[in-house]
């Protein structure tokens, strides 16, 4: 009895050590795949986003180049000469919201197109109206996400990429992507040269306004009066007039379209190949 277990008890301990080592072994190549397939994950994601972020970018379809330069060459032209001609370019921020029903009819009865900059998680919450608004020929424009000064202007990429989101979000609506971007309170002064260059290359245009209805203050029928004021005053510019997608403008907007109307003014909806008005 001695002798044998004398004689089992080294193999015994050889068979324990080697099953430990064959299981930190087991264990080893197991965790070296779950880093290897983390690894490859995140690197596949990171080359997804940049594919994608290179077709985002493309402004105009190459294919299309020469088309598209003869749009824009037309499109200059026209806007060249609008500027001695009763146009006006209304546009109207931070929707689409519950006030855009009523100045969709209003815009409908004066076959007023206009444009609309769009902030995302309205554009989600008011999906339908955006396809309205599409459908009804008017222009739409991207406002951003978050409408925070620090967060749209934190650094500069960051409009671009409140601007790509939003951009995503309008092609799940209307199958469509749209260059034309307003920045929260205007282009001035909270967008640097950095920042303004990384729009352009992204290829973005940046839209501001040679009016301010101040709706947003007034919050009445005073915003009419102003607009009116100024736009009397401005010279040898074709009127681009801020407005916002808010149930106080609503209530009013009949009474700026009707003036604007019977003074013989084309209400236009802001296109990609008209050259963009900046402060
Ligand atoms: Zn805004």
């Amino acid at each position: 009895m001695e002798e044998k277990q004398e004689k089992k008890s080294p193999k015994s301990k050889v068979l324990i050590y080697g099953t430990s080592i064959f299981f930190v072994f087991l264990t080893g190549i197991f965790i070296l795949n779950i880093l290897a397939e983390k690894t490859e994950g995140s690197m596949r994601k990171q080359v997804g986003t940049l594919q994608e972020k290179k077709i985002y970018h493309e402004p105009l379809p190459k294919d299309n180049a020469l088309i598209n330069e003869q749009k824009k060459t037309a499109a200059r032209k026209l806007q060249a000469e609008e500027k001695h001609k009763k146009v006006v370019y209304l546009t109207f921020d931070d929707g689409p919201s519950a006030a855009s029903s009523s100045i969709l009819a209003q815009l409908k009865k004066y076959n007023a197109k206009a444009t609309f900059f769009y902030l995302e998680p309205n554009m989600e919450t008011y999906s339908n109206i955006v396809i309205q608004a599409h459908k009804e020929g008017h222009s739409i424009g991207l406002h951003g996400v978050t409408h925070n000064v620090k967060k749209v202007y934190a650094t500069t990429t960051s409009v671009v990429e409140e601007m790509d989101t939003t951009n995503e979000e309008l092609e799940k609506i209307i199958d469509q992507k749209s260059m034309l971007i307003r920045t929260p309170y205007g282009s001035k002064p909270y967008m640097n040269e950095k920042s303004i260059k990384n729009v352009e290359k992204a290829g973005y245009l940046i839209w501001d306004w040679d009016i301010d209805s101040r709706d947003w203050y007034y919050q009445d029928k005073r915003y009419v009066k102003d607009t009116i004021k100024q736009l009397n005053s401005l010279k040898d510019r074709t009127p681009v007039i801020l407005m916002h997608e808010r149930q106080a403008t609503a209530k009013q907007l009949s009474q700026l379209l009707d003036y604007l109307d019977k003074q013989g003014y084309e209400f236009k909806a802001i296109n990609e190949y008209m050259e963009p008005v900046h402060f």
